[in-house]
């Protein structure tokens, strides 16, 4: 028999319909000759909630606590997610992390998973039972309860997808698949039946909402099929991630994707000496800032250099707390920041050993009118910095530069 894990989100779990919805998807895979585990997070805003409940009470609570706090919000919906599969006549049980024995490292708020314990799952699938699992929370080797980080329980489900040896694991979402840009800004998105881990997990970190990035990376890690799907549309097969080495490329690019929550920070007059770049990205590494989009310039006869970065807008305010002081430190003239910018990139495993394709995405953005502030690249992906206000336009000529505005692939198709 092989196993399914499907996994819920907070709005399709958000009230009691919902719930028996998500009952019914579950006894569809069950009957279906699947042994079923379901993950859910938190019923609707149920997190946020506790986040701003216990804000009211302290203003700098202990991890501890807020963990204590955030993961009851999961207990409520697996328990009631369990009733409603038994209430329609099939038999089923409610985990949680603790009961299960998802192991954790001793970190509060984003605590990594370690080890899954099989052996209380492995049984009550093989009585039968439907098992639904709480997302989003673990337990320390010492019995400490812990979260994995808000949205983690993504990573919840393929962990124990890849623990259990699942046939694949299915993300149900408010969203029926993943598309080749957000089609609230281009309607002429289209839906991907595939994409490969490795794309995927660019696109997630440049923020296409639909999976957690540390679910992707652990798909891609232990070769979990992850399947993205609609909450609503339980026959929709969405889009399936996977191994690149499964799929044709016969495009260059898979997606497109934006970014407006990063800011731009340059320190001016860098003395050009050996330590000092050490010295501004080590102190910000320290505090947890992660930093993209490095550029030094050329050095200058006066012997210093520019260096310009992208910081998540969440962490401007401390990196420019830190930076003042490495500024005076090394000698530096000024810093400067940039509010009003967006990252826009194109994603494809298809580009490996393409040449030109950097060149055909700076013509885009050119023959649009805009501007280009930043440039870089890694295998799979190339990333512009451009003024906010034009990232909508870049997002739509990128996306029909590459051609994947739909009427493009349907001519493809017909061709
Ligand atoms: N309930 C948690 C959150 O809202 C986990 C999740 O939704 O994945 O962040
Ligand atoms: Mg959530």
């Amino acid at each position: 028999m092989s196993i399914v894990v499907q996994k819920f989100g907070g709005t399709s779990v958000g009230n009691a319909d919902k719930i028996r919805n998500v009952a019914q998807a579950a006894i569809k895979e069950h009957r279906a000759g699947n042994q079923v585990v379901v993950v859910v997070s938190a019923m609707g805003h149920t997190t946020d909630y506790l986040v701003e409940l216990a804000s009211d009470i302290s203003k700098n609570p202990s991890s501890r606590e807020m963990d204590m706090l955030l993961s009851t919000g999961e207990q409520v919906s697996i328990s009631l997610l369990a009733m409603a599969i038994q209430e329609a006549g099939y038999d089923a049980i409610s985990l949680i992390a603790s009961q299960i024995g998802i192991i954790t490292e001793n970190v509060h708020s984003k605590a990594r998973i370690l080890d899954i314990k099989t052996d209380r799952l492995t049984k009550h699938l093989n009585e039968g039972k439907i098992v639904v699992a709480a997302g989003f929370q673990g337990v320390t080797m010492t019995g400490e309860i812990t979260t994995l980080g808000r949205g983690g329980s993504d990573t919840s489900a393929v962990a124990l997808a890849a623990a259990l040896n699942a046939e694949r694991c299915d993300i149900y979402t408010d969203v029926d698949g993943v598309y080749t840009t957000d089609p609230r800004i281009v309607p002429k998105a289209t839906k991907l039946n595939e994409i490969s881990y490795m794309e995927m997990l660019e696109l997630a970190s440049l923020g296409a909402n639909v999976l957690h990035p540390r679910a992707v990376e652990t798909a891609k890690q232990f070769n979990v099929p992850l399947r993205v799907r609609s909450s609503f549309k339980h026959d929709d097969l969405g889009t399936l991630i996977i191994g690149v080495d499964l799929m044709e490329i016969y495009k260059p690019v898979s997606g497109v994707a934006a970014d407006l929550t990063q800011v731009r920070i340059a320190i001016l007059k860098v003395p050009d000496a050996p330590g000092n770049a050490a010295k501004i990205f080590g102190s910000l590494a320290e505090q947890n800032v992660s930093v993209d989009m490095i550029i030094q310039s050329y050095e200058t006869p006066d012997k210093t250099n520019d260096i310009a970065f992208t910081v998540a807008q969440s962490d401007f305010n401390k990196a420019i707390t830190i930076l003042e002081e490495v500024k005076s430190q090394i000698n530096a003239s000024k810093i400067i920041v940039d509010k009003e910018i967006a990252k826009v990139s194109i994603v494809g495993a298809g580009m490996i050993d393409r040449p030109g394709i950097a060149s055909d995405m700076f013509q885009a953005i050119s023959d649009a009118g805009i501007n280009i502030k930043m440039i870089s690249t890694s295998e799979i992906k190339i990333s512009c910095v451009v003024e906010k206000e034009r990232a909508h336009d870049a997002i739509k000529a990128l996306h029909t530069k590459f051609n994947l505005d739909q009427t493009d692939v349907i001519a493809t198709v017909a061709e």
